[in-house]
């Protein structure tokens, strides 16, 4: 049986027991109390919790009706069935239009039993619906109070017509409008006067309107007439697919845009520092190289002198390398990496540069072999191959540790593929992103001279060609540097825009 607690409005107790019987019979096992006046209905309604109110049409101290005003005004929701012992069709009327949810003559109650479960059944709808309404409400009311709270962010809601809506506290201390002092007008106070000359914040919302949310940059002003840089995100907000308004989220990053500013001139001065730095070590070196020449030939019959002079040769040849990969930085840092593609055999420019390198080689007293077994010709820009292979060879020797330095040639498919193995002290797998970005190292500086940017301009120049380099390579085990360049690279790369973004030369 299922329970019941019904609350019955009555006069007469054998008719109250009828209608009881009427609902046990339909398997309900009802608690119930009787009652005919206001006040004990009153303090029921009140004091207990019902699932249901029976009520007599009429009693000579109190009405259905009387009763059903006073439920109403008692706020509570309980089903409320009229029952009369007069069964006419103006009776059941008046207790409709009255509110009840159903009516039954006395005489005739076969349908109560599905009527109430009917009744019941909507109250408990009805409840779940106002206990979501309110949840829903709940949230709202946490969620307004949060927007409300931010302070870092102009957070606020634009309407159809980019009429501000509403405003928050961070909205307020971003552009000094209070919120009643802002709501009602338009986007375009935030505008310069340039801007709203174009349209720019009508354009800006249809182009929302279109797309469904923009984020963008720009300098926007507070109601006292000055400006900050702004980071914008709008986002279009429909209703049943009708455009209800906007959202729309000001963040003041103007501390942020100087910050990156002078970090940009920081980084472009080190950048021209770098290039006149190196232009100016190089003319006294090409001079000095010039007179070790001359030099040479006066000490020609004096072997210790000759020896001397070796080692200043040596030196003043390792100056002009550093002074060349200072250089190179510089020119590919500013855009300059311009590629004169020929054909040549990539047999051939390593021979020459291990032929220009011998010197090293032999201080290094490191074997170098190379193995090609067939021409590998391909359209490259020779004097930029011949620095990935010198600056791969030069490591191969300074890392190496005096062990045989392998160099393969192979084609692979349309590759051409140039190979640099060591055994000497490695690589940890960890580093080997990093060792070929700029100024990056692997190696305290006190063992090993080096700036960190021979294979930063490596990769720079493979990258250039549309080719590819890896290492592999594990501590104490020596290292292989594999360089992929395509045969015929089929575009090369055209100077980068402004922002540092390589410009559209993919052709995969
Ligand atoms: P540099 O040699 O001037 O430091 P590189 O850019 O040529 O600059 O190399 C970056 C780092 O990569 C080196 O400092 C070193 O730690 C590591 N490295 C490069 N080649 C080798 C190699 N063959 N064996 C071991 N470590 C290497």
């Amino acid at each position: 049986m299922k329970p019941l607690s019904v609350l019955l409005v009555e006069d007469n107790a054998d008719d109250a027991e009828l209608l009881i019987h009427e609902l046990e019979r339909a398997n309900y096992r009802c608690h119930w109390r009787r009652v005919d006046r206001p006040e004990p209905f009153l303090r029921a309604v009140e004091g207990e919790a019902w699932d249901l109110i029976l009520a007599d049409f009429s009693m000579p101290r109190f009405s259905s009706i009387a009763a059903l005003e006073l439920l109403k005004k008692s706020g509570r929701d309980i089903p409320f069935i009229m029952v009369s012992g007069s069964a006419g069709e103006e009776t059941a009327v008046a207790a409709m239009r009255a509110g009840a949810q159903d009516f039954f003559p006395k005489g005739n109650l076969r349908r109560l039993a599905a009527a109430v479960e009917r009744e019941l059944r909507e109250a408990r709808v009805r409840k779940e619906r106002l206990e979501a309404m309110a949840e829903l409400r709940g949230v709202e009311e946490r969620y307004r109070r949060i927007v409300e709270n931010v302070r870092e962010y102009a957070i606020f809601m634009l309407d159809s017509k980019g009429l501000v809506a509403s405003w928050n506290r961070g909205a307020e201390r971003l552009t000094g409008y209070r919120e009643d002092e802002i709501l009602g007008r338009p986007l375009e106070l935030f505008y310069s006067e340039q801007e709203r000359a174009v349209d720019k914040p009508k354009l800006t919302l249809d182009a929302v309107c279109q797309s469904g949310s923009q984020l963008a940059e720009g300098c926007r002003l507070r109601r006292d007439g000055s400006s900050f840089w702004a980071e914008c995100t709008l986002d279009r907000i429909q209703v049943d697919g009708e455009l209800f308004g906007f959202s729309a989220i000001f963040h003041d990053i103007t501390e942020k845009k100087r910050l990156l500013d002078d970090l940009r001139q920081s980084v472009n001065a080190r950048d021209e520092f770098l290039t006149i730095a190196a232009h100016e070590l190089k003319t006294p070196l090409t001079s000095m190289e010039l007179h070790m020449q001359s030099f040479k030939r006066l000490v020609l019959s004096d072997p210790k002198a000759a020896k001397k002079l070796e080692v200043l040769e040596h030196q003043a040849r390792r100056l002009g390398q550093l002074v060349n990969d200072l250089l190179d930085v510089a020119r590919i840092t500013s855009n300059r990496i311009e590629l004169q593609p020929e054909r040549f055999d990539l047999r051939e420019a390593v021979q020459a540069v291990i032929y220009r390198m011998t010197p090293w080689i032999e201080r290094a007293n490191s074997a170098v072999s190379v193995s090609s077994p067939e021409p590998l010709i391909g359209c490259w820009d020779r004097g930029r191959v011949e620095t990935i292979f010198s600056n791969l060879l030069s490591n191969a020797l300074k890392y190496g540790e005096g062990k045989p330095v392998e160099v393969a040639i192979r084609k692979e498919g349309g590759l051409g593929v140039l190979e640099v193995r060591d055994s000497g002290i490695g690589v940890p797998p960890q580093e080997h992103e990093r060792i070929f970005q700029r100024f990056e190292r692997a190696v305290p500086v006190r063992h090993y001279g080096g700036f960190g940017l021979g294979l930063w301009i490596v990769r720079q120049i493979v990258e250039a060609h549309q080719g590819t380099i890896r290492v592999r390579s594990h501590p104490g085990e020596g290292s292989v540097f594999t360089v992929e360049l395509p045969l015929e690279a089929r575009a090369f790369q055209e100077p980068r825009t402004e922002e540092g973004n390589a410009s559209a030369t993919t052709t995969h």
